[in-house]
């Protein structure tokens, strides 16, 4: 888990340090695509503007939320590790747990819990990807009742983490301007990861835009450049449309077989599990992981991954439905 003020701190310093100006202030217009507006008045120029402001991406130009993003949520309890053991032990993480634990039908969640280095543990049931999100009450009510379950009693006041962010927002879209991070979307859409791939990226990125610019480049080429060269390849673009299928196939894949999907997923050998997680413009290595993971899967898990690429996106569920019902189907109820 990362500490997001002494990480900010931690780049602020090392900005200052290299000579660069921090101005806090939230933009709220870009006139042209090199002038920003902050919203206590003024604004500030730059031959580059860059738009890491996120998954809400505030200098893009469209609406991305219509219709309903795919969105990932989650609801979380940072309890004392002692409290944690029957769930994590010392010196254990717990990934994926997909047991029905909780009691409920309907659209699967699974609980991880990892411990924090200070003697916590974070307990956190979630939703991978749902359009739109499952609800954050519809979790919390299954984080309570599965670690009621196994005898986790989570004290009064506990820390609360809570998790909503959405997984397949379309490509940064504002002329001369670079979107990074989650703006750009890095989000993987299969599993809402960014943070280490933005981490990655950012030094690349950052080279390839001086690089352009000493070569002359006004800061609008540059910032295609880059982002044609570095970010959305055309291997990077490949990969990201898989990714994306995958996406849909798990929005479309009933409840009672998503677990069966992540064993296999997860059986796969370390190569291919890392491929199609990590290797973001490595479309042969993707598709590999794709080909091996199809070859291991039985054939009604091979209908539910190749199905989804020959439809339009999964329709938008409704919204308080905490199930996997679509509108107007039945539910269906876990096996053990
Ligand atoms: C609780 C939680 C757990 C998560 N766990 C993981 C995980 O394990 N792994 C993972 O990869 N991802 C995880 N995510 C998702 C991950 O946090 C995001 O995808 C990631 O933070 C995106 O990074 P970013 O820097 O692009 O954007 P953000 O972290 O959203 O940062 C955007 C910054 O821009 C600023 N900003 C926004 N608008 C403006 C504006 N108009 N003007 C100026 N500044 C602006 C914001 O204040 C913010 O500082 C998690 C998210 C949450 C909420």
């Amino acid at each position: 888990m990362l500490g997001t003020q002494p990480l900010r701190a931690h780049l602020d310093e090392a900005l200052v340090r290299g000579g660069a100006r921090v101005v806090a202030g939230r933009a709220v217009a870009i006139p042209s695509p090199h002038r920003v507006v902050l919203d206590g008045g003024g604004s500030l120029t730059a031959r580059v503007v860059v738009d890491a402001g996120g998954h809400r991406r505030p200098l893009g130009t469209t609406d991305w939320r219509r219709p309903a993003a795919a969105e990932q949520t989650a609801h979380g309890v940072v309890v004392p590790a002692e409290v944690a053991l029957p769930l994590v032990g010392p010196g254990e993480a717990l990934f994926m747990d997909w047991r029905p634990d909780h009691g409920e039908d309907g659209w699967p969640t699974f609980l991880y819990g990892v411990a924090l280095g200070d003697g916590t543990v974070l307990l956190e049931e979630t939703s991978l990807a749902r359009r739109p999100g499952l609800a954050l009450d519809d979790l919390r009510r299954r984080l309570h009742a599965r670690l009621a379950r196994h005898g986790v009693a989570v004290p009064d006041g506990a820390r609360v983490e809570r998790v909503r962010f959405p997984v397949d927002t379309p490509r940064h879209d504002r002329d001369g301007v670079l979107g990074f991070g989650a703006a750009a979307p890095l989000v993987h859409p299969a599993t809402g990861f960014s943070v280490a791939t933005a981490l990655v990226l950012a030094p690349r990125v950052a080279g390839a835009l001086a690089a352009a610019l000493a070569e002359g480049d006004d800061g609008a080429d540059a910032a295609a450049r880059v982002d044609r060269t570095v970010l959305w390849t055309p291997a990077a673009r490949a990969v990201h449309a898989l990714r994306r299928r995958g996406l849909e196939a798990l929005l479309r894949m009933p409840a009672r077989d998503v677990p069966a999907f992540f064993d296999t997923f997860l059986a796969l050998p370390d190569r291919h599990r890392r491929a199609y997680l990590g290797a973001r413009d490595d479309l042969g290595a993707t598709l590999a992981a794709m080909t091996a993971l199809f070859g291991r899967s039985g054939w009604p898990l091979r209908g539910r991954l190749v199905g989804p690429a020959l439809l339009p996106a999964a329709p938008a569920r409704d919204p308080e439905a905490g199930d996997d019902r679509a509108p107007g189907a039945r539910g269906r109820r876990y096996r053990r």
